[in-house]
């Protein structure tokens, strides 16, 4: 059983709505992804929406690294100090923070080229993304690993070197993360100019396209259940 969660962040003009994903299978409650800082609150109102609370979830898998997908990880690890913390071995140090994050290096590297009005936002950005918290990582999988039965880990890198999504199996549905998003009624690179290597972005969406799958659920965007092999094979068609 899965359950889609929305979590909203407030950016001022905009309001951003983020899609982590709730699996129950057998003894298991995996959250993948878990939103920006601070919406531990909505995270715990749309467990219970779901019938759960913090303290039910076994697993939390992160796609990568972005403040958007592990923002909140530390509080539910306060919450929740059993709960297993799973991610790939490429974004392991970048969540732990044992190595500095890659988006704060593009941030810091991009804010040099910006004039002094821009780069006043440049570096509130970049001063953002110090204050993410980290969190230690208990378990390492990869490509084809399981972390329950019938959810299934698929590397898809690009958006970030160690990016991976979540396959439930049976019902051939998968968690994208950030591998893809919705907007407007398409499928579409998440962010290009964040995307840290476009080519390997293609690769893992050409991968995606491959795998036939009768559902999508996007980070940014939510689920997307019509005309997915027409709207992949546009975006692979127009790179
Ligand atoms: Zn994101």
């Amino acid at each position: 059983m899965y359950n889609i969660l929305t979590l909203k962040f407030d950016m001022g003009k905009d309001l951003i709505e983020v899609h982590p994903l709730l699996i129950q299978e057998g003894e298991e409650l995996i959250l993948c992804d878990a939103g920006y800082p601070n919406q531990l609150q909505q995270i715990e109102l749309e467990l219970k929406r779901c019938g759960f609370t913090m303290r039910d979830l076994t697993k939390i898998f992160i796609s990568h690294h972005d403040h958007d997908h592990i923002g909140s990880i530390g509080q539910l690890k306060e919450n929740n100090p059993s709960v297993e913390i799973i991610t790939s071995e490429i974004e392991k140090p970048f969540v732990e923070g044992t190595e500095k994050s890659l988006r704060l290096i593009q941030a810091e590297e991009y804010n040099e080229s910006l004039n002094e009005e821009e780069k006043e936002f440049g570096e509130a950005f970049a001063n953002y993304l110090k204050t993410i918290n980290s969190v230690k990582v208990n378990t390492i999988v990869g490509d084809g690993d399981y972390i329950a039965k019938g959810v299934k880990v698929v590397s898809t890198p690009g958006h970030t070197p160690g990016h991976q999504s979540i396959l439930l199996e049976s019902e051939s549905i998968l968690f994208t993360g950030d591998a893809l998003a919705f907007e407007n009624n398409r499928l579409i690179i998440a962010n290009p100019e964040f995307t840290l290597d476009i080519d390997e972005c293609m690769k893992s969406i050409r991968k995606i396209s491959d795998m036939k799958l009768s559902k999508l659920i996007c980070y940014h965007g939510g689920l997307v259940e019509n005309g997915i092999s027409e709207s992949l094979s546009e975006l692979l068609e127009n790179e």
